[in-house]
Formats: C-alpha cells, sequence, structure tokens
C-alpha cells in the first residue's frame, strides 16, 4: 500500500507544484506588468508636468518681455517725436523771473533800430524779421507798431531803481518796496527784453499794453503771421502758471522762422518746450 501510494501522492505533489510555479509565475507577470504600467504613467505625468512648467516659464518670460516694452515705450516714444532743434541756438535763450540774461550776453549783442518812429531797437537779426513783417502787415493794411524793444540791463536797473524809490518813499521797509516794485518793473536782467529779441507790438489806434489788444485787425494779423517772421506768442493766455506772466497778446519773442514753426505747431510755450530736452 505504502508503495503504492507514494508514486500517485508524488505525482499529484508535483502537479500541484507545477500548478504553484505557473501561478506564481502568472502573478509574477501581472505584478510586472502593473508595475510597468504605474512607470509608465509615472513618466507620462512627469513629461506633462515638465512640459507645463517650460510652456508658464517661456510665458511668463515673454510676457515680462512685453511688459518691460510696454513700460520702455512712454519713456522713448517722446523722445524720438521730438522735433530736432539747435539748443545752443542763442535765439532761443530762456530768460523769466527766475532764469537770468546769461553772463556776458550783452557785450556780443549788437542791435539796431527797429522801428524809426519810436527809435525801438532789437537785435540785428529780430529787427530785420520785424521790418519785413510791418512791410508785410501793411500791404494787407495792417499797420504795426514796435512799442518797446532792447532794453539794456543797466535801463531796466534805472527803471527798478526808481519803481523801488517811489514805495521807499511812501514809507515801506527796503524789502517791501523790492518786492512792491518787482510786480511792476521787471528784475534787472531778469526781463526778456534785455536780450534783445522781444518786442511790445501794438497798432497806432490801440496803444494800451492790457488784453483788449486781443480784439484788434493787428493782433489777428499777428496771430495769424508771426511765426512766418520768426515770432512767437510769449506768453499766452492761461499760461501764466509757466511762464510767470500774465496773457500778454502784444509781446512776441524772436527765436527764428525754423524755431518759431516748430514751437507754433507744439502749442507750448517757450519754457514747456524747451523744458522737453532737458534729461
Ligand atoms: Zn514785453
Amino acid at each position: 500500500m505504502e508503495q503504492q501510494n507514494r508514486p500517485v501522492s508524488t505525482a499529484r505533489q508535483r502537479a500541484a507544484a507545477k500548478r504553484k510555479r505557473r501561478q506564481k509565475i502568472m502573478r509574477n507577470r501581472i505584478i510586472f506588468a502593473c508595475v510597468c504600467l504605474a512607470l509608465l504613467f509615472l513618466v507620462v505625468t512627469l513629461l506633462r508636468g515638465l512640459g507645463t512648467l517650460i510652456g508658464n516659464l517661456t510665458e511668463g518670460g515673454s510676457e515680462s518681455q512685453s511688459q518691460s516694452q510696454s513700460q520702455s515705450e512712454p519713456v522713448s516714444e517722446p523722445e524720438t517725436s521730438l522735433p530736432a532743434i539747435d539748443l545752443t541756438d542763442w535765439r532761443l535763450t530762456l530768460v523769466n523771473n527766475n532764469v537770468a540774461v546769461p553772463e556776458g550776453y550783452e557785450a556780443s549783442l549788437s542791435v539796431k533800430v527797429a522801428e524809426s518812429s519810436t527809435g525801438k531797437e532789437l537785435a540785428e537779426e529780430a529787427a530785420d524779421a520785424y521790418v519785413s513783417m510791418k512791410a508785410a502787415a501793411a500791404a494787407d493794411g495792417i499797420d504795426l507798431l514796435l512799442c518797446s524793444g532792447y532794453r539794456s540791463v543797466s535801463y531796466q536797473e534805472g527803471l527798478f531803481a526808481n519803481e523801488k524809490q517811489e514805495w521807499l518813499d511812501k514809507g515801506l521797509t527796503e524789502q517791501e518796496a523790492y518786492d512792491k516794485a518787482k510786480t511792476i518793473v521787471a528784475v534787472p536782467g531778469y526781463s526778456e527784453h534785455n536780450l534783445g529779441l522781444a518786442a511790445d507790438i501794438v497798432t497806432p489806434s490801440y496803444q494800451n499794453l492790457d488784453e483788449g489788444f486781443e480784439n484788434t485787425d493787428a493782433f489777428k494779423w499777428l496771430d495769424e503771421h508771426c511765426t512766418e517772421y520768426g515770432f512767437i506768442l510769449r506768453y499766452p493766455n492761461g499760461k501764466q502758471d509757466i511762464t510767470g506772466i500774465i496773457y500778454e497778446p502784444w509781446h512776441y519773442r524772436y527765436v527764428g522762422v525754423e524755431n518759431a514753426a516748430i514751437i507754433a505747431e507744439s502749442g507750448l510755450c517757450l519754457e514747456e518746450f524747451l523744458g522737453q530736452y532737458q534729461t
């Protein structure tokens, strides 16, 4: 019995062992396949993540690039669109309540009579321009009259001293009299008339230096044609905060024909116009 049973049981055991091995192999294969799938999934997920990250980085880069472009645009735009002018041109010399006539300016200045009836002078080039302008206006039936032109600093000093003395005589202190005189007469050296490039222009029928001049035909003619002769309206209406001077429809400033055209086109007063070129 024992000898008969043994081979049967051995065969069964072998069969069972074989089955177990197969099952084990199968299980291992399934596990291997699962691990492979899991690895594949992991790799795909990682690659996708990496792709998104790179995408974000490049997008962010182009975004900041476009941002820096849009930031630099407003700065570079006016610079490139500014008309080319010669900032060393003596005819563009700026003088106002805060900026004095440059030292040595008067010494090299050459003036001549521009209006024979009044004897008023201007810098030579400005005088010639005024004479041409007056002739052109006359041809259109308009009579221009230069009532004030070049004033030397020493002449201005005399005017200022007289004005100040009047206030001292009225009992004001030195400082009070100075401040009061300043509101009526420009401080010597700080008047555009000291340059020989400023012209107070009226017409024989209206010689008051006030806003009423604006309603004359002479003003209308000047408003239309002064730039053709190199003059600009120096103290326009609404620019008092910048020029420091009230609206003066009679006060014209010679800057030269080419500069006058550019400044008039800009719609800016001289301070604003020149200010654009300061860096
Ligand atoms: Zn003036």
